[in-house]
């Protein structure tokens, strides 16, 4: 116990004085020493004093919460001297950051929401919730990559997740509402003429090949990595295309290359996720232009193989 005797205060304490910081009166009502001290202290007070202890623990806890927010911040502050002094730029282990926190979020996804992508607007519910960040930031933290950074997993918090998260979401949708695509009728292959369709932020691009024997039918490519960029200004490098699927691109580009090719069917050939995700919608907007391979109406009512199938077989197709 303080050798300052107790005091009663004249009044009732109003914990807005006490959170000002009365000295005075907290010296005075100050933990005692032992737990034998504060039983019979407690046991002794009359109301007003023990309303007084409690204000005190109050201002205690605000105190400790204080001490406790000014020592993280210097925490964090050294934390970023000494990365920075190691020779990592702040921005380049921010970036490293945040570069985990989208890549989490992406696998996280992909269990669940194998044909979309992972940052469409439409998703943001999926992850935009306290219980997902927390999860995704958990395991971020734990990550063996982020690891070899020391102390930079203790730089991400919730928020700095929801907001890359977030921007991450905002740039592709930027990307998807870019209009601009490049149309080029290439060389021939085997005698027919390839169009290729390029969508130029993404450099997502497809090749519409005619089918020579059959010139009703065609078959269509679409693996970036395969295929020659016809954008000449930025020749077509986009190693990271693959952020870019899911977005509703691909189906901009199915439907520009039919569009050049208009009497052409096209056959489904190997899919992907996504590109079957694609053929489901072109198919239910035209499936007598559009085969896919899991139509419930097409195999409950069609009585010949898609391919032989004329217009008006379709009638009633929903
Ligand atoms: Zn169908």
């Amino acid at each position: 116990m303080d050798a300052e005797p107790m005091r009663q205060p004249s009044g009732p304490l109003a914990s807005s004085d006490a959170l000002h910081g009365d000295d005075q009166v907290v010296r005075s009502l100050e933990r005692p020493k032992t737990l034998t001290e504060r039983v019979v202290r407690w046991a002794t007070a009359d109301t007003q004093a023990r309303e007084h202890e409690v204000a005190a623990r109050t201002v205690r806890r605000y105190r400790i919460r204080a001490r406790s927010e000014a020592r993280e911040r210097a925490r964090v502050s050294r934390l970023q001297a000494t990365l920075l002094s190691d020779g990592l730029p702040a921005d380049a282990v921010m970036l490293e950051a945040r570069k985990q926190l989208k890549e989490i979020w992406r696998n996280m996804a992909i269990q669940s929401l194998p044909n979309r992508n992972p940052f469409h607007s439409d998703l943001e519910a999926a992850w935009k919730n306290k219980n997902k960040i927390d999860a995704i930031v958990a395991e971020a933290r734990e990550s063996k990559d982020l690891a070899q950074i020391p102390g930079l997993s203790d730089l991400m918090t919730a928020e700095m997740a929801m907001q890359t998260l977030g921007a991450e979401v905002c740039r592709l949708a930027q990307v998807a509402a870019d209009d601009r695509f490049l149309t080029k009728e290439s060389d021939d292959v085997d005698g027919a003429t390839v169009t290729v369709v390029q969508h130029v932020s993404s450099g997502l691009r497809a090749q519409f090949i005619p089918c020579t024997e059959e010139s009703s039918f065609g078959s269509i490519f679409s693996k970036p990595y395969n295929i020659a960029s016809i954008d000449l200004d930025n020749k077509g490098n986009c190693p990271d295309w693959e952020v870019y699927v899911g977005l509703g691109i691909g189906t901009s580009i199915y439907r520009l290359g039919a569009k050049a090719l208009p009497e052409i069917r096209w056959r489904t050939g190997d899919l992907t996720e996504f590109s079957s995700a694609v053929r489901r919608k072109l198919h239910h907007e035209d499936p007598y232009k559009w085969a896919t391979y899991d139509c419930c109406w097409c195999k409950a009512n069609l009585s010949q193989q898609w391919d032989v199938a004329l217009p008006a077989d379709f009638d009633g197709h929903s």
